[in-house]
């Protein structure tokens, strides 16, 4: 089996856009899986030096649960620490749309500008079985709503469909440069 990074599936694989199962009993595996996730994104920016990982879905290592990690500072260079949210569920979106810049783990150098709700509330399950409901503003209620997403087999792209202005990749230098849709997103083989 694949470890730490490597496990980490991206598009064209058809399993990103599978809905995730529903965790009936937390147990040892659950645990693992959560475990498994984050040796995954630890182990990605280590190879990157430009990228941090706040967040990872579980199906993001190919595993179909309704399992997510966010980071707990979102500080680059702090130490990694990240809470599991199990059964994750965005019970209202609040706030105005706001436009900010998206990547994926999952979306090899594609990044976009992406509308989504200012605040959110979630409903989740800790891993020691504890419900937990959280308000979220800002870049975390963009970041729940990115993960979210994953577990419904929806990713940052199709939000964006067919905007020609909302396309970037990351140059080597670490900056955001425009793609030019017509020639590298709207037919590509990988993106849809
Ligand atoms: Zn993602």
């Amino acid at each position: 089996m694949k470890q730490g990074k490597d496990r980490i599936i991206t598009l064209p694989n058809k399993h990103l856009r599978q809905k995730s199962k529903k965790v009936g009993i937390i147990n040892d595996d659950t645990k693992q899986l959560i475990d498994d996730m984050i040796t995954s994104v630890i182990d990605w920016d280590a190879s990157r030096d430009h990228e941090v990982t706040v967040a990872l879905a579980a199906i993001q290592i190919d595993v179909l649960l309704n399992v997510i990690i966010v980071r707990d500072d979102f500080e680059h260079g702090s130490p990694a620490e990240y809470t599991a949210l199990i059964n994750p569920v965005i019970t209202k979106y609040e706030g105005d749309i706001e436009l900010d810049y998206e990547g994926c783990l999952s979306i090899k150098s594609v990044y976009g500008l992406v509308p989504r709700h200012s605040k959110v509330r979630i409903k989740a399950t800790s891993v020691d079985g504890k419900e937990i409901k959280m308000k979220a503003t800002g870049f975390l209620a963009r970041v729940l709503q990115h993960e979210v997403d994953h577990t419904k087999g929806k990713l940052f792209v199709d939000h964006i469909k067919g905007d020609e202005n909302s396309f970037y990749e990351l140059t080597s230098d670490g900056k955001l440069e425009k793609l030019d849709y017509q020639e590298k997103i709207k037919d590509s083989k990988i993106l849809w």
